[in-house]
C-alpha cells in the first residue's frame, strides 16, 4: 500500500531530508586523493548523530556502516573501509540515509576524486541529469513508469545503461516503502502519482553493460564488465505542481 503523507509528515520529512543532504555534501567535500571511505563514513556518522538523527543504513539488514561507499565499478552498497585510499581519477558514489524524529531521508551522488577522465565526468553528469529528466514526470497525472521510461531513454541515448535489479522506492517512516520506482520500462504503467507521495528516485547507471553481480561480502554490487558506474538520488514529494526535493541543503550536490 502506498502511504500518502500529510502536510505535517512532509514538514517532518523536510527536516530529515535537509540533514541527509548535508551529510551527502559533507561526504562530497571530503572526497580527495588519499582519503579512505572509512574516514568519510565516520565523519558522516558523527555529523548525523550531532544533528539528533540516526544513520538509517547502520544495521539496516545487517549493513555495517552509515554510508554506502562505492568506488569505480562498484554501483551501490559498497562497504566503507580504512584500507583503500582513494586515488586521483577514481569516482566514488556515496549513498546516505538519516532518520529524524521518525522519518527518513535518502540520497546519493557520485563524486570525482581529483581529476577524472572525460568519460567518467560524462557518466556522472548523465546520471545526475537522468534524475532530472525522470522527475519531469513526478507529478499528478503521470504514472510511475513514465518517470522510469524517461530515465532509461535519457541514459541509453547517451550510450550508457541502466541497472535493472535495484530500483527507487517510496520513503516515509520506513526507508523502503511502496511503490517501487524502476529506472527503466515502458511508459504508461504502474501506480499514478498522487499529491503526498514521497519517493526516492535513484538512477544507477553503468558506463558499459547493464549486468551486475554481488560481491562475496554480500553487499557490494559491481558491474560485470568492470566498467565504472554512477548513482544519483534524492527523496522528493509529489505536490499539486512540480515535485519538491526534500534532500536539499545549501551546498546541494
Ligand atoms: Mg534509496
Amino acid at each position: 500500500m502506498i502511504k500518502l503523507k500529510s502536510p505535517r509528515e512532509i514538514s517532518q520529512m523536510r527536516l530529515a531530508g535537509k540533514i541527509t543532504a548535508a551529510a551527502r555534501a559533507l561526504a562530497g567535500r571530503m572526497v580527495t586523493p588519499g582519503v579512505t571511505t572509512g574516514e568519510i563514513d565516520k565523519a558522516v556518522h558523527d555529523f548525523i548523530v550531532s544533528q539528533g538523527a540516526v544513520p538509517t543504513f547502520l544495521g539496516y539488514g545487517g549493513f555495517p556502516n552509515s554510508i554506502c561507499a562505492s568506488v569505480n565499478e562498484c554501483v551501490i552498497h559498497g562497504i566503507p573501509n580504512f584500507k583503500y585510499k582513494l586515488q586521483e581519477g577514481d569516482i566514488l558514489s556515496v549513498d546516505v540515509g538519516a532518520t529524524y524524529q521518525g522519518y527518513v531521508g535518502d540520497c546519493a551522488a557520485t563524486f570525482a576524486v581529483g581529476k577524472i577522465s572525460d568519460e567518467a565526468r560524462r557518466l556522472i553528469d548523465v546520471t545526475r541529469q537522468s534524475f532530472y529528466e525522470g522527475i519531469k514526470f513526478a507529478r499528478e497525472g503521470y504514472r510511475v513508469s513514465d518517470l522510469s521510461h524517461a530515465i532509461q531513454e535519457y541514459v541509453e541515448s547517451n550510450g550508457f545503461s541502466v541497472v535493472r535489479e535495484y530500483v527507487g522506492h517510496g520513503v516515509g517512516a520506513e526507508m523502503h516503502e511502496e511503490p517501487e520506482v524502476p529506472n527503466y520500462g515502458k511508459a504508461g504503467h504502474g501506480p499514478r502519482f498522487k499529491q503526498g507521495m514521497v519517493i526516492a528516485v535513484e538512477p544507477m547507471v553503468n558506463a558499459g553493460g547493464a549486468a551486475i553481480k554481488v560481491l562475496d561480502d554480500g553487499w557490494g554490487v559491481v558491474t560485470r564488465d568492470g566498467k565504472p558506474a554512477a548513482h544519483y538520488e534524492n527523496t522528493l514529494v509529489i505536490t499539486d505542481g512540480e515535485p519538491e526535493i526534500l534532500t536539499v541543503c545549501e551546498d546541494m550536490c
